[in-house]
């Protein structure tokens, strides 16, 4: 029904209206209604997620600028984006966006999850007019839609509120573009959310330049504080649960439970306890370098008291065998990136799992000079599944003196190697070398580079 007031009288008492002081997460518990697809469908009530009233009430403060959130999947980071977008409409109107990384996923997320989510806060919907073609439209607000493939959409107009969900996905650079549409508003907010990509990329970037708030809680035992850290996830390994080298899952998951780092007080995987951590903890900032302007945030998958951690320990044996028996990584990338909410970081999982490796390593940094480098050489071994991937080494030979032929049996023996592979700087002395240490200790050789050899593959 139209009022019968006058349009500047009604402006005017519009602009009037007094301000709701209440921090978002408790307007949201208000007007905000989640659909049925989620597990917990209904109105929003912040206590299922307790951890996102931080976020959401750095979102209504002026004097933060940028919030990058960098999280695990399935942990109310969507839902928590919608709920600031609907506050905002309400209660702080200015130009704003979203941007997803695709437009087949900008396509669904509008339908599934944006308009459902609009059309069911009655505040919002008071405000919508018709549907646009770049998104949607409030009283003097539009919201537009783009996807980062998009340029023309990602340069349109200032914005004051930008959303931009799945950052990890976007093609290089154009994060860093669509970020420029809020320099003419002194008081607007980029909010950035994403499960994590790749250690170094745009989203780990935002991230770290952020005060870097890891969610922590405390010890119900001897109240250490302390991050909800996957190595404190601990099972047993014995004859029930790994009868005959396989792990026998429902018996592992008995097993399964949080210890303290610091009393080794033990907390079981059921829900009551998980949702005991959930409501025992807080954000604490591991950056201090940070402008106030910056903040960002982490979790990882062991927060949300509805994802059981027997799930995350079976997802993290299987990366593993996958890992060694398949030479697949793809499994425990996804695992550190969408689980433990982490970027992936080739030299954590493949690397320093490995004490040798990382004691011969030294001070060396890819990229420095070898000493005394004679020839360099690169062995690789083409790996049978997983589709076409290699192991390699890269290695130097110097000069010195060199070695008998019975010290490289003994050298064999003692590393317990099946065979070994010299390997001759000139081709054309190969087969003599071959041939002498073949006929005295028969070792392999692999054949140089346009020889065809008798141990060729
Ligand atoms: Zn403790």
């Amino acid at each position: 029904m139209r009022s019968s007031r006058h349009p500047l009288i009604e402006g005017f008492c519009g602009a009037c209206k007094p301000a709701d002081r209440r921090p978002p997460w408790q307007w949201c518990e208000e007007h905000v209604h989640v659909d049925e697809t989620s597990p917990l469908p209904g109105r929003w009530r912040s206590d299922a997620s307790p951890w996102v009233r931080a976020v959401m009430e750095d979102f209504a403060n002026n004097t933060v600028r940028d919030i990058a959130v960098q999280c695990a999947a399935q942990s109310a980071k969507t839902q928590t984006v919608m709920n600031c977008a609907c506050w905002a409409i309400a209660e702080d109107p200015g130009p704003a966006m979203w941007v997803t990384a695709t437009k087949d996923e900008l396509r669904d997320f509008l339908r599934d999850r944006l308009t459902p989510t609009f059309e069911t806060c009655r505040p919002v919907k008071e405000r919508m007019a018709e549907p646009t073609l770049t998104g949607f439209a409030f009283d003097g607000m539009p919201f537009y839609a783009g996807w980062s493939g998009s340029k023309a959409r990602l340069q349109s107009k200032p914005i004051r509120w930008l959303f931009c969900d799945e950052v990890r996905n976007y093609p290089p650079g154009r994060l860093e573009m669509v970020l420029k549409r809020t320099r003419s508003f002194w008081n607007s907010r980029r909010f950035l959310i994403s499960t994590p990509g790749t250690k170094g990329d745009a989203m780990d970037t935002a991230y770290r330049a952020g005060d870097q708030r890891v969610w922590q809680f405390e010890c119900p035992a001897c109240q250490r504080l302390q991050p909800l850290a996957f190595e404190q996830l601990k099972w047993d390994s014995n004859d029930t649960t790994k009868p005959e080298g396989k792990w026998r899952f429902d018996a592992l998951a008995e097993t399964v439970r949080f210890e303290c780092v610091g009393c080794e007080h033990r907390i079981k995987d059921t829900p009551v306890d998980r949702r005991w951590i959930e409501n025992h903890g807080r954000f604490e900032p591991q950056n201090p370098n940070a402008p106030r302007s910056r903040v960002s945030y982490t979790w990882n998958a062991l927060l949300p008291h509805w994802i059981e951690w027997r799930s995350i320990v079976e997802e993290f044996l299987a990366a593993v065998d996958a890992m060694r028996i398949e030479g697949d990584i793809e499994p425990m990338f996804t695992f550190v990136t969408e689980t433990l909410g982490e970027p992936w970081d080739l030299d954590r999982w493949l690397v320093t799992s490995d004490d040798y490796v990382q004691q011969r390593k030294g001070d060396y940094d890819f990229g420095d000079p070898w000493p005394l480098e004679k020839t360099r050489f690169l062995a690789a071994d083409r790996q049978a599944r997983g589709g076409e991937h290699y192991f390699w080494v890269a290695r130097a030979f110097r000069a010195g003196r060199g070695q008998p032929a019975d010290r490289i049996w003994s050298l064999q023996h003692h590393f317990r190697t099946g065979g070994s592979a010299p390997a001759t700087e000139r081709p054309g002395r190969q087969r003599d070398d071959r041939h002498g240490l073949q006929g005295v200790r028969g070792v392999p050789v692999l054949p140089g580079d346009g020889l065809e050899g008798d141990e060729g593959r």
